[in-house]
C-alpha cells in the first residue's frame, strides 16, 4: 500500500499527461522542426547552396505524440 502522497503526484502527473495530449486530440500541437539526415548531409557537402537543400528537406512533428504536422 502506497502512502497517500505518493498516489497523489501519480496522478498529478497523469493528470498532466492526458491534459497534454487531450490538446493534441484538439489538434492543439507542439510542433518541433526535424532536419532530415539528406538535408544535413547536403547542406555540409555543397555548402552554402546545400543550405537550401537543408531547408526543403524538413518536417514538422508534434513534440508530445509524435504525429506529423502538415503545413
Ligand atoms: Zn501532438
Amino acid at each position: 500500500m502506497l502512502p497517500p502522497h505518493v498516489m497523489s503526484v501519480e496522478q498529478a502527473g497523469e493528470q498532466y499527461r492526458t491534459q497534454l495530449f487531450a490538446q493534441c486530440a484538439q489538434g492543439i500541437h507542439d510542433p518541433d522542426t526535424k532536419y532530415g539526415v539528406c538535408g544535413i548531409i547536403t547542406a555540409v557537402v555543397c555548402f552554402p547552396i546545400g543550405l537550401i537543400c537543408l531547408f526543403t528537406d524538413t518536417e514538422q512533428r508534434c513534440h508530445r505524440c509524435g504525429v506529423r504536422l502538415d503545413k
